[in-house]
């Protein structure tokens, strides 16, 4: 890569996402820093400019579950950016303790599966061959949490991502009815909604194989950050490790896995 090689990622105003992209800065790419809020967002991008010394690194706004805002973002790298040949979808989001309930469950698949979905879709036309998408994913939200065998088979079947879309919305409306649990769902809205994020992740790679673009799904660990209520054992710097060697270094003929310690892990 070059200093022309352009990464994108996203939620990166802090957490591993900011560390994700002081990384990639520091690989020598150039990054966009990018953030729902945009005094964050900027001075995020400024932090990572000064520490790394790099005049490469840009603020751009994405709130990716607002689809007006991933559209203006994909209207201006369009015009910015003549390529991107990394994006990373980091950005997700999940509810405290017991929060539970339909509106709940359906803003957490908004985040998590539809705007990582949307800003997969916005930024693609850009992407040249041998790019990649990095998927943040989760391993609690691998496919065992399902109980149902039906239910899993359809997962494991999903050919599109209006499928995954579907099943995402049935258990916004189990959640709705109260059934979710006897139709074989699980109580964590944050689980379906990674699992959701990765089976979108196999799916997109299949489409994707034909333009020689990668797309790979990873869990960061367990690590300390807002979202872990900094109860994680791993440091920003250790969850960034798998993402960064994705966008970076993993085989190309890894697309479609999902990661977990640089290591390819069963889903
Ligand atoms: P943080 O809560 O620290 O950071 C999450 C980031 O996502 C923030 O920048 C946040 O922005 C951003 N974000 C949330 N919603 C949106 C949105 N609609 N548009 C744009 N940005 C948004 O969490 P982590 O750094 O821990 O998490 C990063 C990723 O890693 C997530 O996808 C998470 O699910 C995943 N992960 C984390 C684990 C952990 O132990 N920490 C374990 C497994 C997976 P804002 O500041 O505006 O809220």
């Amino acid at each position: 890569w070059t200093n022309e090689t352009v990464a994108v990622v996203t939620g990166a105003n802090k957490g591993i996402g900011y560390e994700i992209a002081r990384q990639l800065a520091a690989e020598g790419l150039k990054t966009i820093v990018t953030a729902r809020n945009a005094e964050l967002g900027q001075e995020a991008a400024d932090k990572i400019a000064r520490s790394t010394g790099s005049s490469n690194v840009q603020f751009q706004r994405l709130d990716i579950s607002d689809p007006a805002s991933v559209k203006e973002f994909g209207k201006w790298a369009k015009a910015e950016l003549s390529t991107v040949s990394v994006l990373v979808n980091n950005a997700g989001i999940a509810f405290k303790g017991n929060t539970f309930g339909p509106e709940e469950a359906a803003t957490t698949l908004a985040t998590n599966f539809t705007g990582t979905r949307a800003v997969c879709e916005s930024v693609l036309p850009l992407m040249p061959e041998q790019s990649r998408i990095i998927n943040v994913c989760s391993l609690a939200g691998k496919l065992r949490i399902i109980k149902s065998n039906a239910l899993k088979e359809r997962f494991e079947g999903a050919s599109s991502p209006d499928k995954v879309a579907e099943l995402g919305q049935e258990y916004v409306n189990g959640v709705k009815s109260g059934a979710f649990s006897e139709q074989g769902w699980p109580g964590s809205m944050y689980g379906v909604s990674k699992l959701c994020e990765a089976t979108y992740t196999r799916v997109l790679a299949e489409q994707c194989r034909s333009k020689g673009i990668s797309v790979y799904a990873c869990c960061p660990g367990y690590v300390a950050t807002d979202m872990s209520s900094w109860r994680g054992h791993k440091t920003t710097e250790q969850g960034a490790q798998t993402p960064v060697w994705l966008s970076l270094h993993a085989p190309l003929d890894g697309t479609g896995k999902f990661y977990s310690d640089c290591k390819e892990e069963p889903f």
